[in-house]
């Protein structure tokens, strides 16, 4: 199985993505985590990205795009993955099918998670309180409505280019988690 959640910051993506982790043994591709594991390590990588991210811009395509293209064939990722912000913009998508179609894959769903807007707000405060370690650069009021915009600007046309494809499934993300992931196992049984 091979999907993207996609949806805005604090939508649930990461949440539902490691429910699919415990439940099929998918491998989450979080392009967030694995650019906060670079900064934290200090890479090449990280240097480049850190103060990108903690202004809720996005990092360039061509970082992310390589990351994501060395993480696909792992053999975690046997049973499939879920993409776990990524791709951002339509020029990532683009790549993503350059990339699965030279390596003879191709991706089964896209699901896309709903939400009121004016709540994430709240949702990313309770995650700054909840994080171990401490809250992320970038979950702060300032970086939050910058990601957002970036959101509308670049990632949200991708629910309309995924559309046109014919593989974009909506969830109501508002719900309870367990009512979300639900939700999700059934789109998954069905494709
Ligand atoms: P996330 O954990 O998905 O909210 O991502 C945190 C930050 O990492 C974003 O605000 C971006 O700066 C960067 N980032 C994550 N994924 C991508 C991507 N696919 N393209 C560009 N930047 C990304």
């Amino acid at each position: 199985m091979k999907l993207i959640l996609l949806g805005p910051p604090g939508a649930g993506k990461g949440t539902q993505a490691q429910k699919l982790v415990s439940k099929f043994g998918y491998a989450q591709l979080s392009t967030g985590d694995m650019l906060r594991a670079a900064v934290a390590a200090g890479s090449e990588v990280g240097l480049k990205a850190k103060d990108i991210m903690d202004r809720g811009d996005l990092v360039p395509d061509e970082v992310v795009v390589g990351i994501i293209s060395d993480r696909v064939e792992a053999p975690d990722c046997s049973k499939g993955f879920i993409l776990d912000g990524f791709p951002r913009n339509t020029a990532q998508a683009e790549a993503l099918d350059k990339m699965l179609d030279e390596k003879g894959m191709n991706l089964d769903t896209v699901i896309s998670l709903e939400v009121v807007e004016k709540d994430l707000f709240q949702r990313i405060e309770q995650r700054a309180k909840e994080t171990e370690g401490g809250p992320r650069a970038d979950d702060n009021i300032k970086a939050l409505k910058k990601r957002l915009e970036v959101y509308h600007e670049q990632t949200a046309p991708l629910i309309k280019y995924y559309g046109d494809q014919g593989v974009l499934k909506t969830v109501d993300g508002m719900a309870q988690i367990d009512v979300v992931s639900a939700q999700i196992s059934n789109i998954l049984a069905e494709v």
